[in-house]
């Protein structure tokens, strides 16, 4: 009996290891599937709440943006069906969903006020879905349980509200339901370096998260406090510098996307 249990317990661990495109090694405990199933069932929830509303010719916006991105990613991740939506929300935040569910709140246009810069926040974005790091965050935080009832509760339709809350600000996004829980550091680290390699492989200047990253620094909340999601994401003058230094790095693979043809051309939808 005891050993039939174990074998229940260890049972999750056959999924558990895995490696991230940049080679380290990370614990999941949730498959890709369901991760997928729940990111896309937590969209369809904010697209349908009455506290969020969508705004078309934006979504038609960052949708543009999110498909030059995603043609330079790996067949498995474009595979996935990538849908972008612009949320009437003032705070400056956006969040990628596995699944490919991508949302800007309209707030973030007051700050990314160019493609290339919308870009940048884009691709850390979806950087964070490549890297699987809600399902990593799920797993670490030992919410794995609560991912793993809740993908039934959908099924069934009756997951309480603050475990629905939860477990969308464990897959990304926290500011849209009023829950926080930031990204680790490495998470935000790696989420940075790939999404800067990401834009310029597709075509957008990676000098523009540099930009983006001290706007958003200068920029100021509605309490005149700067955004949160600076708060969320940890030591923007050192990040900013670390961006800064990988630009030169970049600039050959920015110029030879160019030439290529890569001259991405989304417009704001004003
Ligand atoms: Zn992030």
């Amino acid at each position: 009996m005891r050993r039939f249990h174990a074998g229940w317990v260890l049972a999750p661990l056959l999924v558990a290891c895995a490696t991230t495109p940049g080679g380290r090694s990370q614990l999941l405990l949730v498959p890709d599937e369901q991760m997928e199933q729940l990111g896309v069932a937590a969209f369809e929830r904010m697209k349908a709440t009455d506290r969020l509303s969508v705004v078309p010719a934006k979504s038609a916006y960052a949708q543009c943006i999110v498909d030059a991105l995603v043609a330079e990613l790996p067949p498995r991740w474009r595979r996935l069906r990538w849908e972008a939506q612009a949320f009437a929300v003032a705070e400056p935040n956006a969040f990628a969903l596995p699944g490919g569910k991508v949302g800007i709140n309209t707030g973030l246009l007051r700050v990314a006020t160019t493609q290339d810069e919308l870009a940048a926040v884009l691709a850390h974005e979806i950087a964070h879905v490549v890297y699987r790091h809600a399902g990593e965050r799920v797993s670490q935080q030992q919410l794995a349980g609560v991912g793993l009832s809740l993908a039934q509760a959908y099924a069934g339709r009756n997951a309480s509200p603050d475990q629905v809350d939860l477990l969308i600000a464990a897959l990304g996004a926290g500011v849209q339901v009023g829950v926080l829980l930031p990204f680790s550091r490495a998470h935000e680290t790696e989420a940075d370096l790939a999404g800067q390699e990401l834009m310029a492989r597709a075509g957008f200047d990676p000098a523009a998260a540099v930009r983006l990253w001290k706007a958003m620094q200068a920029a100021t909340g509605s309490r005149g406090r700067p955004p949160r999601i600076l708060s969320t994401h940890p030591d923007p003058g050192q990040r900013i510098e670390a961006l800064a230094q990988r630009v030169e790095r970049l600039r050959p693979v920015f110029e030879q996307a160019r030439a290529a043809g890569r001259r991405p051309a989304c417009r704001s939808g004003d």
